[in-house]
């Protein structure tokens, strides 16, 4: 009897026992999980902090604004190949040649347009307005290499003319650090595959680990300087006829004084015709 008492005494504190460290166990896996919920809680103001700097990276992009990511392999750049199964209609408006004191008055005209441009910029022209260069980005636009210092001619030394590529990167890159997308060029009066004297030029420009932009929209403001505003608006109409996706090419030279008076109207009409803006970034 006394036996049986014991044993029942033995069997009840096992129980208690158990389920006290059962208890224990429970409340211990709850303040562990706890914990990680809590440090997963901490981890994501630093993941937002991230987030917001690529937001404001993105912001100044002004809103409505189509952005489109030059990030294929090196070689040539066709945006109108890569987006030719959106229904959008995006006109990408491209200006060759500055800065220049134009500058800011194209400035003030995308402005008031609220859009964004792609500007090819000529190294030499940077490093003598190199605040329109910074301005041209802090207000959305992206810059581009149009070379350092406008070669022409193409009379087979390639590598000066990669050298004066490099040039130029290295003086956008000077002036604006990281804020620059390296590696994206236009040659100067363009380089179509129809032209087989620039294939070698293409190739090396290629080789080197740029992409390269030409254009399906003209202008025409370098056909002469000082072309009646008319004629380059109309210039502008006839090219896009048909073209979904228009990469229009313009210049920011000192004599281009009528391409800025043409600009409102270009962008007018463009909208008319249905297109938003995009930028390349
Ligand atoms: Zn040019």
């Amino acid at each position: 009897m006394k036996n049986k008492k014991g044993i029942i005494f033995i069997v009840l504190t096992c129980f208690i026992v158990l389920g006290c460290w059962g208890a224990f166990f429970q409340v211990g896996k709850y303040y562990y999980e706890k914990s990680k919920v809590n440090a997963e809680i901490k981890v994501t103001p630093k993941a937002k902090k991230v987030s917001k700097k690529e937001k404001e990276n993105k912001t100044n992009v002004r809103s409505g604004v189509e952005v489109c990511t030059v990030d294929t392999p090196p070689g040539e750049f066709e945006p109108w190949e890569l987006q030719k199964n959106s229904n959008k209609k995006i006109a990408y408006i491209t200006i060759d040649d500055g800065p220049s004191y134009n500058t800011p008055r194209i400035l003030n005209i995308l402005k008031e347009n609220n859009i964004n441009a792609t500007f090819f910029l000529i190294g030499q022209n940077a490093e003598r307005y190199p605040q329109f260069v910074k301005q041209e980005v802090a207000e959305g636009n992206s810059v581009a290499n149009h070379t350092y210092s406008h070669p022409l001619r193409y009379r087979g030394d390639i590598q000066g003319f990669m050298d004066d590529v490099n040039k130029c990167d290295k003086v956008l890159k000077n002036i604006l650090g990281d804020k620059y997308i390296q590696k994206f060029m236009r040659f100067p009066g363009g380089a179509f595959s129809t032209q087989v004297s620039l294939q070698p030029y293409r190739e090396a420009v290629k080789q080197n680990g740029y992409r390269f932009l030409n254009w399906n929209a003209l202008t025409g403001d370098a056909d002469r300087n000082l072309e009646p505003v008319d004629y380059l608006i109309n210039h502008v109409k006839s090219d896009i006829r048909g073209h979904k996706i228009v990469v229009v090419l313009m210049h920011d030279a000192p004599a281009k004084v009528t391409t800025v008076q043409a600009l409102p109207e270009i962008i007018q009409y463009l909208k008319e015709q249905g297109y938003t803006f995009g930028v390349f970034k």
